[in-house]
């Protein structure tokens, strides 16, 4: 059965035919990351997908991921695309590399997987949370709670893990 949601006023739906992106938010519901490692060569790929990027086979088999990485990029949204998002601008998309499988399978490749910044608790990040986070900065992921089936996968900073002294940020 497929899922029908609305997030911040945003209409999220997936299909019931979307087999792969019921099983990956379905385990973001129970707080708990995994993605699929090809039965054929073992790597871990993402977004979740019916093939392997790396050689094209079909078998996968879901697997518990260490959800910490460093931030690989972002953007820093100023004009909400959706209105319910204004009142949070400016929000930073961040795009981060998980440590698992890092440099691999060539070493400028990693697992990057998309997310919003949020605070511990999942909502997104307020102004003086935003101005601290730049490429480098270490992180961990939370869940925004949505509907049976589905929650949002975010990224707060990792309290626990060493910073970057500053991490790098687009010149203002
Ligand atoms: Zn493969």
């Amino acid at each position: 059965m497929g899922i029908q949601a609305t997030y911040l006023g945003m209409p999220l739906e997936i299909n019931d035919l979307d087999v792969e992106n019921l099983a990956y938010f379905g385990h973001c519901a129970k707080h708990t990351f995994h993605l699929q490692r090809c039965d054929a060569c073992r790597l871990i790929h993402y977004p979740p997908t019916t093939g392997c990027p790396w050689c094209a086979s079909p078998k996968s088999t879901w697997v518990p991921v260490e959800a910490k990485g460093a931030v690989h990029s972002y953007t820093e949204v100023h004009h909400a695309i959706q209105p319910a998002f204004k009142q949070f601008t400016p929000y930073l998309v961040l795009l981060v590399d998980l440590d698992t499988q890092k440099g691999k399978p060539s070493e400028h490749e990693a697992l990057r997987v998309m997310g919003n910044l949020a605070t511990p608790d999942g909502k997104l990040a307020p102004p003086d949370m935003v101005k601290k986070v730049g490429i480098g900065t270490r992180v961990r992921m939370v869940f925004a709670d949505v509907t049976p089936g589905l929650a949002i996968p975010h990224w707060t900073i990792d309290e626990g893990a060493t910073q970057p002294a500053k991490p790098w940020r687009y010149p203002e």
